[in-house]
């Protein structure tokens, strides 16, 4: 049995403050929400900023850098132990990426990870005017997948997207906070990917729940991180998922389908067609790894508001257009794993918070994970 004892702030953590003309670590200023601090203190949202030496005392970060002890004491909290959350696998019992697949016949599972970007928005108008509902796996900030020709504000400026996005129907689950592959980094590292995003959508979705499924960045598990998974709620013996997907149109990489947008796409639906073959609704199920941080794949957006692809219409309209006539019903992951609808959310609880605060974990590392 493993064990996570967990201590909960009395006060909540506030990882971001108002930003100051580009640097941070000089005084007690912080960087722009979604913006990291290098370890020159700097604020930027590039790999110099995100990754080794950021510091996530004062922004965002890609792996957290175990903070110094001159976090500013705007960030400090007062802490009592009330909470214990056991896992009931130990972590050699657990050896599988996923632990649920879609399993009604004629069901198809869009799904759009790495969101939400720029995109997002219109993506869920066009999606209204079909009727279809789909699963995102979001990001708090994905710096290393977004389509460098869009802005990247990061999770906190598009919360009334990912809010939108609730409203609507569709089904909102975790992709970690920074798109980190979770077989690379300690526990400490899996447990504040996900419960920074957690203190996020705390915030953000309605009655202040929290997804209970998951997708990891990559496909990507390993024991040590499936039990970190497994003790915050995601395992199946908790009504969780932890998904993987069965049909990539390897949307995630348009430059191999060609040198223009629309053979990119013509070349992802084809995709899309050989996976799906002779398959009929009757028989099976689909459940589809997309990314709503291409313009290929979910620009919906006019030559007004900033479209790349004016003339081009994109991945998920072309999909939804193939196959709603073959019969093929869109569903989101709770449907298509014959689960209630919002069987894939929880109340949230201070585990969801205490761990993203850089404080708690700078004073105890294993504050969180023990
Ligand atoms: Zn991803």
């Amino acid at each position: 049995m493993r064990t996570i004892l967990l201590v909960a702030a009395t006060l909540i953590p506030a990882v971001f403050g108002d930003g100051h003309g580009g640097q941070c670590d000089t005084s007690t200023e912080q960087c722009d929400t979604g913006l990291c601090c290098s370890q020159q203190g700097y604020c930027d949202n590039t790999e110099d900023h995100c990754g080794t030496g950021c510091q996530p005392a004062y922004g965002a970060c890609d792996e957290l850098t175990p903070a110094s002890s001159s976090s500013p004491s705007a960030l400090a909290s007062s802490s009592s132990a009330t909470s214990v959350i056991t896992s009931s696998a130990s972590s050699s019992q657990v050896s599988t990426t996923s632990s649920g697949t879609c399993t009604q016949p004629g069901g198809f599972a869009l799904s759009f990870d790495d969101g939400p970007s720029v995109l997002t928005q219109g993506l869920l108008n066009y999606l209204k005017s079909q009727n279809v509902k789909v699963t995102f796996f979001i990001n708090g900030l994905n710096w290393k997948n977004a389509d460098t020709r869009n802005p990247l504000p990061g999770l906190y400026k598009l919360a009334d997207v990912v809010r939108s996005a609730f409203n609507d129907g569709h089904q909102i689950c975790s992709h970690t906070w920074s798109h980190t592959d979770l077989i690379t980094v300690s526990q400490y590292n899996v447990t504040y990917e996900l419960t920074r995003l957690n203190n996020a959508f705390r915030q953000i979705l309605p009655g202040g729940v929290v997804p209970t499924c998951f997708r990891p960045p990559y496909g990507d598990t390993d024991n040590s991180s499936l039990a970190v998974l497994q003790g915050l709620g995601y395992g199946t013996d908790s009504g969780g998922a932890i998904v993987a997907w069965d049909l990539d149109p390897v949307d995630w990489n348009p430059a191999i389908h060609g040198s223009t947008p629309q053979a990119q796409i013509d070349d992802m639906v084809k995709e899309f067609q050989d996976d799906i073959g002779d398959t009929q609704p009757s028989e099976s199920t689909f459940l589809t790894l997309n990314h709503d941080v291409w313009n290929t794949t979910a620009d919906f957006r006019t030559p007004a508001e900033g479209s790349n692809y004016p003339n081009v219409v994109p991945l998920a309209q072309r999909v939804i257009e193939l196959l709603k006539p073959a019969g093929w019903n869109f569903v989101t992951l709770d449907e298509c794993m014959g689960k209630p609808p919002g069987s894939f959310y929880r109340p949230s609880n201070p585990n969801d918070y205490v761990c993203s605060d850089p404080d708690t974990l700078a004073s105890d590392p294993n504050a969180c994970f023990d």
